[in-house]
């Protein structure tokens, strides 16, 4: 396999959608250098971004289906790995459930650095409780006590993204470097 292997991208997704369009050129370019990517999806989206299916008269189960389906093959073609966690959106609600199925990803996967939403976004509330919720998680997976399998978490870097109206957003920064919007 690759040469960094070692290497080990983590993309945290409120939507199932959201990673293509903001992370999907960092994904593939990992993947090309034999780096491990994960994509995790917190929601499909599937109440807030899937309005077409909605308008065709489909049921939630079935929306849910159908855009788990579309992100597991633009998953493929990036070339990473993709989680769901099915927590709900419009609102994604915060909860400590939530925090540690992430803290239990970061510790399976040991991320060396971390792509998610911005803590500001005045238009998508659900993108900046994914992010909270990642940051959250990534601090506690690297307590050496805190109770979830693996070893503790190093201090993976943390960038965010958002090429929608990045203008209006805010990006990581305590604990964590920053850049600007992919
Ligand atoms: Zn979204």
């Amino acid at each position: 396999m690759a040469e960094n292997a070692t290497e080990s991208l983590l993309v945290v997704s409120a939507h199932a959608g959201d990673f293509v369009w903001r992370a999907g050129g960092a994904i593939a370019l990992a993947a090309a250098r034999g780096e491990r990517a994960t994509v995790v999806c917190l929601s499909y989206g599937e109440r807030g971004e899937s309005a077409k299916a909605w308008r065709e008269g489909k049921t939630l189960d079935e929306i849910k289906t159908l855009r788990r389906g579309e992100a597991e093959a633009a998953a493929d073609v990036l070339g990473a790995d993709i989680r769901f966690l099915d927590a709900g959106d419009y609102p994604l609600l915060e909860s400590q459930e939530l925090t540690d199925q992430l803290v239990r990803v970061y510790r399976e996967v040991t991320p060396t650095v971390v792509l998610t939403h911005t803590l500001v976004d005045p238009y998508n509330g659900d993108h900046p409780a994914a992010a909270r919720m990642a940051l959250q998680a990534r601090i506690l997976a690297q307590a050496v006590g805190y109770d979830a399998p693996g070893e503790a978490l190093g201090a993976p870097p943390v960038f965010s993204f958002e090429p929608h109206q990045s203008e209006m957003s805010e990006t990581v920064s305590a604990g964590a470097r920053s850049s600007s919007p992919v």
